[in-house]
């Protein structure tokens, strides 16, 4: 079966609320909408306290290249525009709206029939996915349309369309192709004519056998477009572990998947994109997983940017003394949540509760050189190596010459190790400042 070729672990994966349909998480009383919703620099906000808005209505410009656009997610008045914590902590603008109503920018297309006849020219899909506020939807959020534009002397053979979900417990993605494939479809076409009519992907686990059966059926219309069932391997949904399953192509270290003629999206970027281009849609909500096994009720929820995570855990029965962390993001790749007043963004795909066996710490061995650590990694590095170059400090020549910037932090060495030795935690250090390192000889 389909799948890359180095490294990959099998961890267990607890897709808890696989049957949970897609529902609507009623409104809160109060949002608060993140200017830095997207990797690149933080939007610039353009209303303040006392503004009247509405659903889908522009909050936020991009202030730079590699920026995005942000809307309001419901209507009511501004009133505050002022930094808060996020999710880890970090301060950042936001703009908070108490709720009134749901009255939406009227140039909404809301209406639940499909759109399939795609008449916009190249250009005109590029600039509705940039003054969307599309961003890649699987956590990264780079902006979208700028991923869609290679440079000149670089072509996109294959697009790749993200469905794999090899994180354990998120269900997301999952729901969305089972309730929303030919929308999917749709989106996948869109984002390939902006390509220059490359093949597309549209690459699954095999762990999703109705999602795999509904995008095959939507897509059958579809000459180039092929559903793939791909081997249920962690992270068979890396960008570069994707693209050496589906293409067996190569992205060299430090490169970019266009170096491999690849341009990978997530499903629910796909699902963006055929939303905003065929029903003027901006992005404003996404498919959330609320799961784990001191959770009530599993959930996936349809939840608007700016929902504060305390709203949601409450909506859904969560007993939070039950709770010893909770991660936003799935459990291998998710960032704990340091503050529960923080809000849902662009790339909350699942809020997951875990308890305190789950998340008790073995105690710390010392490393038998087993190398399982190695066998494990996705990149082809060797995490004892880099970890005992981290911990011995300053050594930062000796892990660029080791490729540190080339891990993607899956968590697999950490995983393996029978030592229980947090590699990953230390690599990820070491990692930033290595990566400052190189930035900054890159501005000399
Ligand atoms: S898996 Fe752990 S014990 Fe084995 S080589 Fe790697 S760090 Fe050492
Ligand atoms: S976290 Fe980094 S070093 Fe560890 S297995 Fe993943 S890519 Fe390799």
């Amino acid at each position: 079966m389909i799948t890359f070729k180095i490294g990959g672990i099998h961890p267990h994966d607890n897709k808890i609320a696989k049957n949970a349909a897609i529902e609507s998480l009623k409104l809160p009383n109060k949002v608060a909408i993140s200017m830095a919703q997207h990797l690149g620099a933080p939007a610039t906000p353009i209303v303040t306290k006392g503004d009247s808005v509405v659903v889908g209505q522009v909050i936020g410009e991009p202030s730079g290249f590699i920026s995005g656009f942000v809307h309001s997610s419901v209507s009511g008045t501004v009133v505050a525009v002022e930094p808060r914590a996020d999710i880890v902590g970090n301060m950042v603008t936001h703009v908070v709206i108490d709720v009134e109503g749901d009255i939406w920018d009227e140039s909404i297309d809301r209406s639940e029939g499909l759109n399939s006849n795609i008449v916009a020219s190249q250009d005109a899909i590029l600039a509705k996915i940039k003054s969307s506020g599309i961003v890649g939807m699987g956590g990264a959020t780079f902006p979208t349309h700028v991923k869609l534009c290679p440079p000149k002397d670089k072509k996109a053979d294959f697009l790749l369309i993200n469905g794999a979900e090899c994180e354990p417990y998120v269900t997301a993605d999952d729901r969305l192709m089972r309730e929303k494939s030919a929308c999917i479809a749709v989106g996948t076409a869109i984002m390939a004519k902006v390509l220059g009519g490359c093949k597309s992907y549209i690459c699954i686990e095999e762990n999703k056998p109705e999602a795999i059966a509904a995008m095959t059926a939507a897509c059958s219309k579809y000459e180039n477009i092929e559903v793939l069932k791909l081997k249920k391997k962690y992270p068979q949904g890396g960008e570069k572990q994707l693209i050496d399953a589906v293409t067996k192509h190569q992205v060299p270290s430090g490169a970019l998947p266009i170096e491999a003629g690849c341009v990978v999206q997530n499903v629910a970027t796909a699902f963006a994109a055929y939303e905003a281009v065929q029903k003027n849609k901006p992005l404003i909500e996404r498919v959330m997983t609320v799961t784990g096994q001191c959770v009530a009720e599993q959930k996936n929820y349809l939840v608007r940017f700016g929902t504060p995570l305390s709203y949601i855990l409450e909506t859904s029965g969560c007993n939070l003394e039950n709770a010893a962390k909770i991660i936003s993001g799935g459990p291998m790749m998710g960032k704990a949540v340091a503050n529960i007043e923080a809000t849902t963004q662009k790339g909350s795909s699942c809020l997951l509760m875990l308890t305190k066996e789950q998340t008790a710490r073995m105690p710390i061995g010392n490393c038998i050189r087993c190398g399982k650590c190695a066998d494990a990694c996705p990149m082809g590095l060797e995490p004892w190596l880099l970890y005992k170059l981290s911990e011995n400090g300053n050594q930062f020549d000796a892990l660029e010459d080791n490729k540190i910037f080339d891990c993607i932090e899956c968590g697999c060495c950490t995983f393996t190790c029978p030592s229980f030795i947090p590699l990953l935690d230390i690599i990820r250090v070491n990692k930033v400042e290595v990566m400052k390192i190189i930035r900054n000889r890159a501005k000399k």
